[in-house]
């Protein structure tokens, strides 16, 4: 399986791993590293220095290392090796039964318009980062692009095939805030669950509301550099997700799928609103064999986005 990902990691390597292991540790380039600190998952392809942080997968290493767009390293893989994917898929897991138009070209076709490591890509994060809080970081990681004639462009891979099934676009940096601005709705994309983080393994996976909770959640997690909160001990490597179509599928999609039958733990960041709790009271009546949490940090009205602000406020 590594044979996929060795060309792209060749520059890291020193001939002394062990390809045949689920984790390699070589040193980091992207800090002045002397101990080997980045864990490549061979497996998955992804990557992650305890180090410095900086994680994701094995497109975004080409990304990162060769400072190259996103379209470029799309290349650069595809041209060593025809098997790398953005992200590999997964075997034996249930399908969701679906009637899902498969957009995957098309959003690649636009992801190859889209502009990440150019001046254009930092211009537009900048804008991003002022008027949202997102950063360059978080961008790069969950594979947020800028396209010039879309806008602002959250891709949407399906799990558990990771199969890119759409995107959800806010137009122009000035109608971030405005959420009737959006041109192409992922809700006009069937009911599905969409990642926004993949993880390492299967321990635990988070649900959010909305995409931008989910980046919210993502940016948290490496700023706080994965500790304890509250007695909570965020990690980097866990899954992060969202619903495409709203916070009242997110029971159905958990029947669908038996998402506990996936991971070990499943934490729902769910607004402390209405909906938040009419939805945590239907997911507790669902059978989960004990492994649905509930994020409870939210004071009332609060999303991620909004603790998220509070709490980097305080620190
Ligand atoms: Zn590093």
């Amino acid at each position: 399986m590594f044979d996929n990902f060795t060309k792209i990691y060749q520059p890291v390597l020193t001939g002394r791993e062990n390809l045949n292991a689920s984790e390699i540790q070589v040193c980091c380039p992207f800090h002045n590293d002397k101990n080997p600190s980045m864990s490549i998952n061979t497996n998955s392809g992804l990557f992650h220095c305890f180090g410095c942080g900086v994680s994701g997968s094995a497109i975004g290493f080409v990304m990162r290392y060769h400072n190259i767009g996103y379209s470029d390293a799309l290349k650069f893989t595809g041209e060593n090796n025809n098997n790398v994917n953005i992200f590999p898929k997964k075997e034996n897991k249930k399908k969701i039964e679906n009637t899902i138009v498969d957009y995957s070209e098309y959003i690649n076709k636009v992801l190859e318009n889209s502009t990440f490591h150019d001046e254009f890509y930092k211009f537009y994060c900048k804008k991003l980062y002022e008027l949202r809080g997102i950063t360059l970081n978080t961008a790069i990681t969950c594979l947020i692009g800028y396209n010039p004639d879309k806008g602002w462009i959250f891709p949407v891979y399906r799990y558990p095939d990771m199969q890119a099934v759409g995107y959800e676009v806010r137009k122009k940096d000035f109608t971030l805030f405005d959420d009737g601005n959006k041109c192409y709705k992922s809700r006009e994309i069937p009911s599905c669950l969409s990642v926004v983080y993949q993880g390492w393994n299967n321990k635990r996976a988070y649900i959010c509301e909305g995409f931008v909770d989910s980046y919210f959640l993502y940016q948290f997690k490496y700023e706080q550099n994965y500790k304890f909160y509250k007695g909570h001990n965020f990690q980097i490597n866990e899954w992060i997700m969202t619903p495409t179509n709203g916070v009242h599928t997110i029971p159905n999609l958990m029947k669908e799928l038996k998402l506990w039958q996936d991971f070990d733990e499943i934490i729902f960041c769910l607004d402390n609103d209405k909906a938040g709790n009419d939805t945590k009271a239907i997911l507790a009546e669902l059978p989960h064999e004990g492994k649905f949490k509930f994020f409870n940090q939210l004071k009332e009205g609060d999303d991620i986005e909004k603790w998220y602000k509070r709490i980097r406020k305080l620190n």
